[in-house]
């Protein structure tokens, strides 16, 4: 029985590009509306009769009709929709029945649908708040002055009055768990946008490495987590020998499936070691985390046997493939950049010195 209800109060509009949001809570707003006048009518129809039974069935008819459109009409139909619908009630209750009930406090929560997002304009939410302003105004003027239709006992209605409170707390329940509702789905979209962009922005997208600022990033996070605990960290800078001899002899297409391929091997070869990143066109980044300067030198010595040994293959041609690099435990009293241009320093001195070298 809920699971119908919910499903019912969910279901799609059938106009096509329309938020179901508002509809949804125009529909629960309904549901409350028709729950609280059927309620109203059997308690006040056993006592008055008719002369209040049938406004009061003709009312719940208006609301089971906003309801039912709620599936067919635009939002920017439904919420005036609804607006009038339930401004009619109000009148309709106030002139029969007086103040008494306080139908007229719906009028306080009747113009806050149009605050919902997306359910109004400007004009709008400045109309509703005036309309429901001058009609309640009048409404209590006029009762002062005339009196209502029937002149109501209290005494006899200590269920209605109760459900009149109960009726004004529901609505505004409602309009505060609705707005809290949009609010955390627009949140979590933030949220879910803004570390995209973060993920955009801090990695390469020809190898889905981190690039140079991701890595700068990761270093000044991990360097001062690892130096309070005394731990190590080696910087590594591998630069692909003779790359332009590559692109001119095979492509450029060639030249960047050996940098992603290279990608996928240093990746690999990195995992539990620390983080490799693409730091410029085709010279890589290594942080070597909790591992000093020669052991280092063996780490990377293998991964540089690993990629001269490895069979480069683009459409049928192989590509030999050597790197060279330079190596430098990081200090933490000449900082990051230093260090990267001490390990850049030694890079040089083995691309002097003939390639495919490591230089520690
Ligand atoms: P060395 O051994 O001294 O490093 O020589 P090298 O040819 O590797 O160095 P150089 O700096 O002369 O050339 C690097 C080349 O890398 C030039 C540039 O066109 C190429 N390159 C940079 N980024 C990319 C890329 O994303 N894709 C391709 N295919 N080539 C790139
Ligand atoms: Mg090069
Ligand atoms: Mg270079």
């Amino acid at each position: 029985m809920f699971t119908k209800i919910q499903a019912l109060i969910n279901r799609e509009i059938q106009e096509e590009n329309e938020p179901k949001e508002t509809a949804v809570l125009v529909r629960v707003l309904c549901l409350i509306d028709i729950l609280f006048l059927t309620i109203g009518a059997v308690d006040t129809g056993v006592v008055y009769g008719c002369e209040v039974c049938i406004p009061a069935s003709l009312l719940i008819l208006l609301m089971v009709g906003v309801f039912g459109l709620s599936y067919k009409v635009k939002m920017k139909t439904l919420v005036p929709m609804y607006f009038v619908a339930l401004s009619i009630n109000c009148i309709v209750l106030v002139l029969l029945l007086g103040l008494s009930f306080m139908f007229q406090a719906q009028f306080y929560v009747l113009f806050i649908i149009f605050f919902y997002r997306g359910a109004g304009t400007k004009l709008d939410r400045v109309g509703s708040v005036f309309i429901s302003s001058a009609i309640l105004l009048f409404l209590i003027f006029y009762i002062r002055i005339n009196g209502s239709i029937i002149d109501v006992d209290l005494s006899k209605f200590n269920v209605l009055t109760f459900f009149c409170t109960a009726y004004i707390l529901a609505k505004t329940t409602c309009f505060a768990y609705f707005f809290r509702r949009k609010f955390s789905a627009s949140e979590e979209k933030i949220i879910k946008y803004s570390k995209k962009l973060e993920m955009l922005a801090t990695t390469d997208p020809l190898t889905k490495l981190q690039n140079r600022r991701g890595m700068l990033n990761h270093i000044e996070e991990y360097s001062s987590e690892i130096m309070s605990n005394g731990g190590m960290l080696t910087v590594a800078i591998g630069d692909i020998d003779y790359f332009k001899h590559i692109n001119d002899t095979y492509g450029h297409d060639a030249g960047d499936y050996v940098l992603e391929t290279l990608a996928k091997i240093m990746n690999e070869f990195m995992d539990g070691k620390g983080m490799v990143a693409r730091w410029g066109g085709e010279e890589f980044l290594f942080s070597l985390e909790n591992i000093n300067g020669d052991y280092a030198f063996e780490e990377i010595s293998k991964l540089l046997h690993l990629i001269e040994k490895y069979e480069f293959s683009f459409d049928g041609t192989p590509i030999k493939v050597t790197m060279t690099f330079g190596l430098e435990e990081y200090d933490d009293n000449i900082g990051i950049d230093k260090v990267i241009t001490k390990a850049d320093e030694k890079l040089y001195l083995g691309k002097e010195q003939g390639r495919n070298r490591v230089i520690y």
